[in-house]
């Protein structure tokens, strides 16, 4: 069987290269003897392959030195409160202030609220008009000379890309000119992570699920400050303290070795195919193709606004949804998968990750002409 397209929002699409590699090294890692999984996460085979992942992971995104590079687990979702245990300790206020731009930005803010005074800084939770043309709620981003950011808040948190409404959002501002220089930016950048390049002279922390794009479920990137750590609250488990988990090389407990493994080759990978620059010029030329696409067509329907459609995740909707099974049907036989919407949103959702191809959309738009022709 030849292997499908496979449009998955998350866990989603690996290179194959990476997955063959896997396969060839899987009961014997570089003449180890063993595979990855059997190996003591202490030993000298396992800390070359941390070691590697972090040197590669810090040249990709040019971190700086200053910045942490942490494996954890528990997902972003675990993140929604680790962040707040670590960071809202900071400066002795208490609080945090978080901009709502869909589902993943609100679970943030609703689990923040369990540790400390918590605010919205801003919401697209409403329909909007924005250059004479209507929004519905979730489908913008609200623009950061609207936000309300409290000069001592602890930090101000977004989600870059939000995976479910397929708003992303990356003119990331100096906080100084939002009347907030100490106030530090966090990002939630899961469904992006690796996608286009990270200015961290604008960010403190960003975090990842690696399951999105860089990498298998079960480990958690988090890129931190160094000011930013050490400050957590006494009922932060030890095991998420930023602190304990950077001094301990990520290391402070048994972390995930074979999904740091994985995300390793996925980093050697990206390296192999020009690094971040190099797939950000693909992810624009496959996100521009569908989109314009989308557009000239009156069959298909886009909701979200120009400026901040997501380049990894296409929402778009048969003008006539009952048609939705159908296309669903005739594209899983085409070999296009895992392409129905989130049930929150309806309709479909392509996710172009960085290891779908360019000649996988190209299918995926041909294959909606045909069908547009079919029944349009
Ligand atoms: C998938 C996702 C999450 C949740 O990730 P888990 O690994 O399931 O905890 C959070 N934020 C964003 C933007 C996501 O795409």
């Amino acid at each position: 069987m030849a292997r499908p397209w496979n449009f998955s929002a998350g866990p989603s699409a690996l290179p194959l290269e990476v997955l063959e590699q896997a396969a060839r090294e899987m009961t014997n890692w570089h003449g180890s003897g063993m595979s990855v999984m059997e190996m003591s996460h202490r030993g000298k085979h396992f800390t070359q392959i941390r070691d590697e992942a972090v040197a590669d992971l810090r040249e990709l995104l040019s971190v700086p030195e200053n910045f942490h590079i942490l494996f954890m687990q528990g997902g972003a979702t675990a993140e929604n409160a680790i962040v707040p245990m670590n960071l809202i300790g900071r400066n002795g206020a208490g609080k945090a202030d978080y901009v709502l731009s869909g589902s993943w930005s609100n679970k943030s803010y609703k689990e923040a609220q369990r540790y400390g005074d918590i605010a919205v800084a801003a919401s697209s939770g409403a329909a909007a008009e924005i250059d004479g043309a209507q929004y519905g709620p979730w489908t913008w981003f609200p623009a950061p000379e609207t936000w309300r950011v409290r000069s001592d808040a602890a930090y101000l948190h977004l989600c870059g890309n939000e995976t479910i409404g397929g708003v992303e959002f990356t003119d990331w501002p100096d906080m100084a000119g939002l009347g907030a220089p100490d106030v530090p930016l966090v990002v939630d950048a899961s469904s992006h992570f690796l996608s286009r390049p990270i200015d961290f002279t604008r960010v403190g922390m960003v975090y990842a699920g690696a399951q999105k794009n860089a990498g298998p479920a079960g480990v958690t990137v988090v890129i931190v400050r160094d000011d930013l750590i050490g400050h957590a609250l006494p009922i932060c488990p030890s095991a998420f303290d930023y602190a304990n988990v950077a001094a301990a090389g990520s290391m402070f407990n048994t972390p995930p070795t074979y999904a740091i493994y994985i995300a390793g080759l996925v980093f050697k990978w990206l390296k192999r195919q020009g690094g971040v620059a190099a797939i950000e010029a693909q992810n624009i030329r496959k996100a521009e193709a569908l989109y314009s696409f989308l557009d000239a067509s009156n069959f298909y329907i886009t909701a979200v606004h120009g400026p901040v459609r997501s380049r990894m995740n296409v929402p778009f909707f048969l003008k006539d949804d009952a048609l939705n099974a159908e296309f669903l049907a005739q594209a899983e036989a085409r070999g296009l998968m895992q392409l129905k919407g989130h049930k929150s949103v309806g309709g479909m959702r392509a996710s172009l990750y960085n290891a779908v191809p360019f000649e996988g959309v190209q299918a995926l738009i041909s294959f909606m002409q045909e069908f547009e022709r079919q029944y349009g």
